[in-house]
């Protein structure tokens, strides 16, 4: 499987996936601006082929309906499947998704499995794609949920929701790659440095991240074996994540949900 990174507006990443690199055939995730993703598919003269749904924000739904017109208009009388969470308003979508829904797009021999992920939104799921060949890693497509070094505001759901979704991500192979849908990473390493700050896996990644921004280039996707070393959220019983909680707060967090919720207000005041 073949996977790639389409800037759109300040900070998100659509990502367009394809069975091979050589195949036509796309797959294209949380497309909030349909221009970048048309004029990707037009330039390298690509098929889209679906369009696969996080949750409802509309930098990750806001392109479906100028895609699918756009792609009515190719090919008319098709239709392409628009996958997306059953429990929120995707405009378009054919396929409503469920935790543990699993299906493999026409012709494709991937796998694609549905992880109920609530916390940024109540209805956010994941999709955790495996490959048939042994030697190609998983990928998720996570959205807003986890970010390297970081998660998603809780806009919607609880942080028990939110430590519960993250559990489950932490729990895939390390080898899986992490696909987040913005670019997020300096910041969220920068906050990791105060709330883990003994973590030297941080500074190192922070090193290597700067050098790749500098180039302009995307610092995802992540691994699930790296975001378990950098990533304070999914730290929450780390002693030095601890100790840093209870310097920033006075006393020790009662457990990991609490935890969970200091880290998440405290990222939200930070100020670097
Ligand atoms: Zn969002
Ligand atoms: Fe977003």
């Amino acid at each position: 499987m073949h996977t790639e990174a389409l800037a759109a507006f300040r900070d998100n990443y659509i990502w367009l996936i394809r069975p091979e690199a050589d195949d036509p055939r796309t797959l294209v995730v949380d497309p909030g601006d349909a221009a970048p993703v048309i004029d990707a598919l037009e330039r390298e003269g690509r098929e889209l082929r679906g369009i696969l749904v996080t949750h409802h924000h509309s930098d990750h739904v806001g392109g479906i309906a100028e895609l699918l017109r756009w792609q009515a208009g190719r090919q008319p009388g098709t239709q392409v499947p628009v996958w997306g969470p059953a429990a929120e308003h995707i405009p378009g979508r054919t396929h409503a998704l469920q935790h543990g829904d699993v299906f493999s797009p026409q012709g494709w021999t991937q796998r694609f499995a549905v992880i109920a992920v609530p916390g940024h939104t109540l209805g956010h799921i994941a999709y955790f794609v495996t490959s048939p060949e042994p030697d190609t890693p998983p990928a998720l497509f996570c959205g807003d949920t986890l970010f390297s070094a970081g998660c998603g505001r809780l806009f919607e759901g609880s942080p028990a929701q939110m430590l519960d979704s993250l559990n489950k991500l932490s729990q895939l192979p390390e080898n899986t790659t992490v696909n987040c849908a913005h670019e997020y990473t300096l910041s969220n390493l920068q906050f990791a440095r105060a709330a883990d700050p003994s973590n030297t896996w941080v500074v190192a990644h922070q090193a290597r991240c700067l050098a790749l921004r500098a180039q302009g280039l995307p610092t995802l996707p992540s691994s699930i074996g790296l975001e378990k070393s950098i990533n304070p959220f999914l730290r929450t019983a780390q002693p030095g994540v601890v100790q840093a909680l209870e310097r920033h707060r006075g006393h020790k967090p009662e457990d990991a949900v609490q935890a969970l919720a200091w880290l998440r207000e405290w990222k939200n005041n930070f100020k670097g």
